[in-house]
Order: C-alpha cells, then sequence, then structure tokens
C-alpha cells in the first residue's frame, strides 16, 4: 500500500486505509456543505423526529423480525430469523436512506434530487419520497438496466420522476453513477445527489450506513426479546454493502456475533463473470484496492486498472467495486464474505417461497443461498437473522425464465 494512503483510521470518512474522498475539485464544495448539513442534522432533534416519523408512517418501520419455522426445520441446522425488509414501503430497504437523504435536501434548500439506480429499487425510493416532499427527482440508469427492470422505470415515471437512460459504458449502474456525478457537477446549487448505497467519496458512505442502520437497532432488540439472547450469525447480500452495514453496524462492538457478507458469484470464476470482490479466496479474480467513483476500496479491475465488467442475476449487485467500510472489516475479519452463484441464487428464492411464503429479491436469495452452504458448519444452538432487503416482485420476469 503507498505511504500516501497511510491516514489514521480515526480521520473522517476513512476506514482503516479506505474510503476518503477522491473527487475533482468541483465537487468538494458540495460535498463539504453535505458534511456539514449532515453533522448539524445528525445532534438535530427536530430532524431526527422527522426522520423517524417517516420511517413509522411513510415507510411502515419497525419491520418484522420472523422466526422461519419451516426454513429452519428445512435445512435442520441453527434457529433462523427474517428481518423482513421486504415488506417497506416501495418493496426494499433503500427507502431508509431515500428518506434520511430526502429530508438533507430539504434542510440544504436543494429543490432538485438526482440519483442512479441498478435494479431499479433505489430510483423508486428517490421518486417516491421526492414527490412526498415536493422535490423535482431525475434518475440515470443505465439502457440496460432498463431493459431488465422495466416495471420499476413505469413506477418511477407514475411517481413523477424524470428517468434518463444512459447508454455509456456497460449501461448498468457505474455508468449510471458518472452520469448522476456530471449532473451535479454542473447543477451544484440546487441540486442534491442522492446517492444509494456506501459508496462515493466522504460523508456518503458514513452517512447512509448511519441512515440504514436503524436495521441492526431494531434487529438487535427484536432478538433479545424473542431469544433473550444475541445471533450467532448475521447474514446480508452485498452489492454496495447498504443493507448489510445497517444491519451489522449495532453488532460490531458484539465480537461473538459472526458478520457474513454474501457477494455475486455470477456464473464463474473469471474476470466479467461475476462481482465478487472481497470473497476471492473461493477462487474469483480481479479485485484489488483502487479508486472508483470517489472511494478507495476494493475495486474489480483488469491488469491496467480498467474497471472491468461485472455479471449478475441479480442488477443490485451488479457493481464492481464495495463499500470502504467492508473493505476495511474484511481485513481485520471481523466481517467474513462469500459469493454463490446465479443458479444457487434463483433455488434459494425458490426455497423461501415454499417454505415461508415469501418470494424474496434475487439479491436477498443470495444471502439465503450464502446462509445454505455455511449449515453443516453450523449447529442447532447457532442463531442466524438473515435480512431479507427486498422483495421480488420486480424480478418475477427472471425467475419465470430460468427456474
Ligand atoms: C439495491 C439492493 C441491494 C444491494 O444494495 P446494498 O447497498 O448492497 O444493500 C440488495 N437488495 C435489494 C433488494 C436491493 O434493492
Amino acid at each position: 500500500m503507498s505511504s500516501l494512503l497511510q491516514t489514521p483510521s480515526t480521520a473522517p470518512g476513512r476506514f482503516g486505509p479506505y474510503g476518503g474522498r477522491y473527487v475533482p475539485e468541483t465537487l468538494m464544495v458540495p460535498l463539504l456543505e453535505l458534511e456539514r448539513a449532515y453533522e448539524i442534522a445528525k445532534n438535530d432533534p427536530v430532524f431526527q423526529k422527522q426522520f423517524a416519523d417517516l420511517l413509522k408512517n411513510f415507510a411502515g418501520r419497525p419491520t418484522p423480525l420472523q422466526f422461519a419455522a419451516r426454513l429452519t426445520e428445512k435445512l435442520g441446522g441453527p434457529r433462523i430469523y427474517l428481518k423482513r425488509e421486504d415488506l417497506l414501503h416501495t418493496g426494499a430497504h433503500k427507502i431508509n436512506n431515500a428518506i434520511g437523504q430526502g429530508l438533507l435536501a430539504v434542510k440544504m434548500g436543494k429543490p432538485r434530487i438526482i440519483a442512479e439506480t441498478g435494479a431499479g429499487q433505489h430510483g423508486v425510493a428517490s421518486a417516491a419520497i421526492a414527490a412526498h416532499l415536493g422535490l423535482h427527482c431525475v434518475v440515470y440508469m443505465g439502457t440496460e438496466d432498463m431493459a431488465r427492470q422495466a416495471l420499476n422505470v413505469a413506477r418511477m415515471r407514475m411517481l413523477g420522476t424524470e428517468v434518463v437512460g444512459v447508454e455509456s459504458g456497460s449501461r448498468t449502474l457505474k455508468d449510471a453513477i458518472n452520469e448522476a456525478m456530471r449532473d451535479w457537477v454542473t447543477n451544484i446549487r440546487n441540486t442534491h445527489y442522492l446517492l444509494g448505497s456506501v459508496l462515493g467519496a466522504h460523508p456518503y458512505p458514513t452517512m447512509v450506513r448511519d441512515f440504514h442502520s436503524v436495521i441492526g437497532r431494531e434487529a438487535r432488540e427484536q432478538i433479545l426479546l424473542a431469544e433473550k439472547r444475541l445471533p450467532t450469525h448475521l447474514f446480508a447480500c452485498v452489492g454496495g454493502g447498504s443493507n448489510a452495514i445497517g444491519l451489522f453496524y449495532n453488532f460490531l462492538r458484539d465480537h461473538d456475533v459472526k458478520m457474513v457478507g454474501i457477494e455475486a458469484g455470477g456464473r464463474g470464476n473469471g474476470l466479467g463473470e461475476h462481482a465478487v470482490r472481497l470473497a476471492a479466496e473461493q477462487g474469483f479474480t480481479g479485485a484489488r484496492p483502487g479508486v472508483l467513483q470517489g472511494t478507495y476500496t476494493y475495486v474489480l479491475q483488469n491488469e491496467d486498472g480498467q474497471i472491468a465488467t461485472t455479471h449478475s442475476i441479480s442488477a443490485g449487485l451488479d457493481y464492481p467495486a464495495i463499500g470502504p467500510e467492508h473493505a476495511w472489516l474484511a481485513d481485520q475479519s471481523r466481517a467474513s464474505y462469500a459469493a454463490v452463484s446465479d443458479d444457487a441464487a434463483l433455488e434459494a428464492g425458490s426455497l423461501l417461497a415454499r417454505t415461508e411464503g415469501i418470494i424474496p429479491a434475487l439479491e436477498s436469495a443470495h444471502a439465503l443461498a450464502g446462509l445454505q452452504t455455511r449449515i453443516p458448519e453450523m449447529s442447532k444452538d447457532d442463531l442466524v437473522i438473515l435480512n431479507v432487503s427486498g422483495r421480488g416482485d420486480k424480478d418475477m420476469d427472471t425467475y419465470k425464465r430460468l427456474l
């Protein structure tokens, strides 16, 4: 690692050597403005009350922590609880963060929101909160993703959002983020960039994590009430990493709680066939530390440092970098990361549907498939919380076609 990067981990926006703020000068102004606004909002009881109120009455929190009796019996290992983020308004955890940043935009006096989206879930969440708060919203989306997620495009448009197709690069999430950044540079005065995961330059990875940490705060209370003890394992899928860190964060000090992030193993180990940034010991190639879209983290790249194309059956996991806090948790072995294939995720989605009556998002199905691979090393005394990050309605075409 270059000596330039040996910043103390206490520096704001740093997770060990990861994170930071690697942006063109023009973006420093809005990033510093956002950081200041967020610091004030964090300690502002009025802001926190508005946030809590919208989480409850607009999004539908708290979400249940449901004991999965038939899944537990079927897998024959640990007791399994499901954190039901799929029950939230707009269908996934993404609304937690969208509400937080929407309120911040209002606080900063910015009437216009831009966002990028892969699976379309973050676009829909942004569109919904923008409409609710009376903000103008523009969403950038790769045309490849627009085709895969046509229903979500229609939902955003019905909510009054302008959806802009991005034709450059691989026409997926990373290209949409580039376009959104370009828009932001030219419209910083009236525009807030509502970034959808724990990615990008400081303060985004910290701020987005904080907005999602309600997941783990609730889950901790709920499991203590139900089982009178902490879980032994947490499982969540990891695209950018926001639903996973949202669940993990309030358990980080509980050293007996093992945390497992599940990445998209796609259809093979070669570069371009998967979106595995951290689970390299499973033989996936191409990830090493680098800078992408404002943050220093593990990035899938070729030998020349060109960003690799990625593949996953699940648009929400199909991204070449990972949130910098996960890179740090992996380096420290505080969390572990593993990958499962497209096929394993499809099967797991079907399993959850038939045992529990829940059709999960393909992203969340990865988390269950990851849990299944660990069952042989677990016992009946183990206690698992599995984050069901979203519902499967958006993925029905894929399920129908491939199952
Ligand atoms: C977007 C999305 C993900 C992946 O994003 P993270 O930031 O890793 O949470 C996972 N599940 C669902 C349902 C999503 O919509």
